[in-house]
């Protein structure tokens, strides 16, 4: 069997100004060391031979260039048609891609490689379940299988199920019917983790849907709110043999969820700036966490918004260390005057300039991570210790902090820009919260514009009614 791989994966914000150009995704192709990384359970499979084509990730940021997404899909379709005929491909994909421009860009990706390999050649994509799926995507996929998790410690168990129902569908002669279930419900990641109720519960019912027969797989997709179009909705979908069956499992996942809909809860304390660094102040253990969550770098925020930062300095909380703000000049000018020079800065506000401003501050540099990529930087004003990037960098691991001689146990607060705790920081944390801050990843998503999703919409048709509508492929 001959199977291609490729894939674009970008969780792209619409509320951010910040776009995401062609140098702001890895590119993984044949040959880079990277490819066995993404995929090391491939040797498991004997019976087929695996090509390798153009793999883009890119962090979390704003709307994909038109020009990037357009040199990537060219190098995909022209490594595709180099491999024709194939039997099958695999689409390692995230589902929140959003070109400048362009609607529904994922459709588009998958709508141009179906025109390229013709209707024969089957083709398999994993999501994240933050991924947002419309008809289009739904009519050119044979097979979709979606992340059971959120924080995800699932991506590589998803991917290899991918792999797996695409060889036995090819190897069984199986084109699967898939069921697919809008639900019009749009949450953030923060409310709908599958770590506390309802989402887990909700999760949890998705493998007893699964036969391995008349439903070979079904996924839960929650979305991803912070994109303002059209197919932004959580949806079920079920895909096997059987089409009444497959119906049958999408309808209840899909019921279940909307049932739950007004249930999905913040999994810690979620309170504004000031009442996070108070509360913070007050804690008699420590390292205190707080996710500065308008600002997320994880799910789209461009990592310089000023607002968390701004009432810190006003708090004078005596230890607090701020991961962080992206400010290449800020960077560059701490470099300059280097370790125990003190300087007066104007910090971040730069890249989303929609909703931040540049901070003044005056700070040490107190340490120095050099770095040819993205050197950073620790500046200390009175206690309140800033770090600088270079370039846009989420804080999720303890050695990051350990790189810049920042010992977190040691520490009073800690803040990061990123919604849930990820397990790393979650371990680290003796107490956390989540700050309603703001910025293009705004938790307050009545106080958003959206005008292009699809209405009505639960939060924001609150009263509206709804039950399942299937639609098969
Ligand atoms: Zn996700």
């Amino acid at each position: 069997m001959r199977i291609a791989i490729g894939g674009i994966a970008n969780e792209s914000c619409t509320f951010s100004p910040l776009l995401t150009t062609l140098e702001d995704f890895r590119l993984v192709r044949p040959g880079d060391r990277q490819f066995n990384e993404l995929y090391p359970f491939l040797p498991a499979f004997p019976e087929a031979d695996f090509f390798g084509t153009v793999t883009a990730k890119a962090l979390p940021g704003g709307p994909v260039q038109a020009r990037a997404y357009a040199t990537i899909k060219a190098e995909l379709l022209e490594r595709l048609a180099a491999l024709l005929p194939l039997d099958g491909i695999y689409l390692d994909m995230h589902g929140a891609l959003f070109v400048k421009g362009m609607v529904d860009a994922e459709g588009d990706w998958i709508s141009a490689i179906r025109e390229l390999v013709g209707p024969d050649c089957l083709i398999s994509a994993s999501y994240d379940l933050h991924g947002n799926v419309s008809e289009r995507i739904m009519g050119h996929l044979d097979i979709i299988t979606g992340y059971r998790t959120a924080p995800h410690i699932d991506t590589m168990e998803t991917r290899e199920r991918a792999v797996t129902l695409l060889l036995r569908c090819l190897r069984e002669n199986i084109r699967p019917c898939k069921a697919f279930v809008k639900i019009p419900v749009g949450l953030p990641g923060e409310k709908t983790s599958t770590e506390w109720e309802p989402g887990k519960s909700i999760y949890e019912a998705i493998p007893a849907e699964i036969d391995g027969d008349a439903v070979m797989d079904a996924t839960i997709q929650v979305g991803y709110v912070w994109a303002d179009e059209p197919r932004m909705t959580a949806c079920a979908i079920a895909l096997g043999k059987d089409e009444a069956a497959v119906s049958d499992a999408a309808s209840r996942l899909a019921a279940l969820y909307w049932q739950h809909r007004a249930d999905f809860r913040f999994g810690v304390e979620a309170l504004s700036i000031d009442e996070c660094i108070r509360r913070a102040m007050a804690a008699t253990v420590k390292p205190v966490l707080i996710s500065d969550s308008g600002d997320n770098i994880t799910a789209g925020g461009a990592g310089d918004v000023t607002a968390f930062l701004a009432r810190a300095l006003q708090h004078q909380p005596p230890d607090l260390v701020y991961a962080s703000i992206t400010d290449e000049n800020a960077v560059q000018r701490c470099l300059n005057a280097g370790i125990g020079a003190t300087l007066r800065l104007i910090i971040g506000g730069k890249l989303d300039n929609l909703n931040s401003q540049p901070l003044p501050i005056t700070g040490t540099v107190e340490f120095i991570k050099p770095d040819k990529v993205n050197p950073q930087v620790l500046l200390n004003s009175n206690g309140i210790r800033v770090i600088l990037t270079a370039r846009r960098a989420s804080f999720q691991r303890r050695q990051q902090f350990l790189d810049l001689n920042i010992s977190p146990e040691d520490h009073q607060i800690i803040v990061v820009k990123i919604g849930y705790l990820v397990p790393e920081l979650k371990a680290m944390a003796q107490l956390n919260s989540l700050a309603l801050s703001p910025g293009a990843v705004n938790q307050d998503l009545l106080s958003l514009t959206f005008k292009r999703i699809s209405r009505p919409c639960y939060p924001f048709d609150a009263d509206m009614e709804w039950s399942p509508a299937v639609q098969l492929f």
